[in-house]
């Protein structure tokens, strides 16, 4: 059959971007950028979309982004139904891909207006690697 897992696990030959979990595990972003027309993309892609190019460069991301919008997820994949429900937000990085993600649950509601300033944060657990939008470091704010 070859499909058992198809709506289980999200099974998806992924082979060609699975470095990314090595970015994340070291608490880096990277996304892909195509080699023909310099589309940039985070999730990261091998194949563009846009010119079908297969031929992909790996390029550091900053963390950096702004809420679009968020929606709250009562029903999920059922590898996050336990979570539920959560906040998952659009977010557009400095960079310029818009990327749908988590929202850390200590941020409050009243701070998620479109525009806010929020990072990307790569993080790992029990189950993995993943990334999340969470509340942008403000040190730089506090020195003097
Ligand atoms: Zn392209």
């Amino acid at each position: 059959m070859g499909f058992e897992k198809f709506g289980k696990h999200g099974y998806v030959s992924h082979a060609k971007v699975a470095p990314i979990v090595d970015y994340l595990k070291k608490g880096e972003l990277a996304g892909t950028k195509c080699l023909e027309c310099d589309s940039l993309y985070f999730p990261p892609k091998a194949d563009c979309p846009k010119c079908r190019s297969t031929k992909f460069d790996w390029v550091p991301l900053n963390e950096n982004c702004k809420l679009i919008t968020f929606t709250e997820v009562f029903f999920a994949p059922p590898e996050f139904q336990k979570e539920t429900p959560y906040l998952l937000g659009l977010a557009e990085l400095e960079e310029g891909p818009r990327v749908f993600a988590p929202i850390d649950s200590r941020i409050t509601r009243d701070y998620l207006k479109p525009g806010a300033l929020l990072a990307l944060h790569p993080s790992t657990n029990e189950n993995g690697a993943f990334y999340q939008l969470e509340k942008r470091e403000q040190n730089y704010l506090r020195k003097r």
